[in-house]
């Protein structure tokens, strides 16, 4: 901060940080001339500009918008039901013949080779 005496122009450098009082009177070394030096204020915090909406833009957007969103949906949506296992029935069907093949082919092959 550099003030001015206004008789003699001389400059005089002064940290506000020292100056305990927000006024302060000290006199020109040169010339005597009594000076009063302010403090200089901090600066206000710069003024945010809001954007106004109407009210009922506002009711609006609380009634859309729940404030708190559920994490996990509340409701359970319906599983689609399971396609129907036709081939499980099928597969049984062909162990079964599969089986019944083996037991036929190994009473064929003792009947044949085991019999006198
Ligand atoms: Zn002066």
């Amino acid at each position: 901060m550099i003030i001015t005496c206004n008789s003699c122009g001389k400059k005089y450098k002064i940290d506000p940080a020292k100056m305990k009082k927000t006024s302060v009177t000290i006199k020109c070394k040169a010339c005597n001339n009594p000076m009063t030096i302010e403090k200089p204020k901090p600066e206000p915090p710069p003024e945010v500009e809001f954007d106004i909406l109407p009210d009922d833009a506002i009711t609006e957007v609380i009634e859309d918008r729940p404030i708190f969103q559920p994490v996990s949906d509340p409701t359970p949506q319906p599983k689609p039901a399971p396609p129907p296992k036709k081939k499980s029935g099928m597969r049984i069907f062909l162990l079964l013949v599969l089986l019944l093949v083996i037991l036929g082919g190994a009473g064929y092959y003792y009947w044949q080779f085991m019999m006198p």
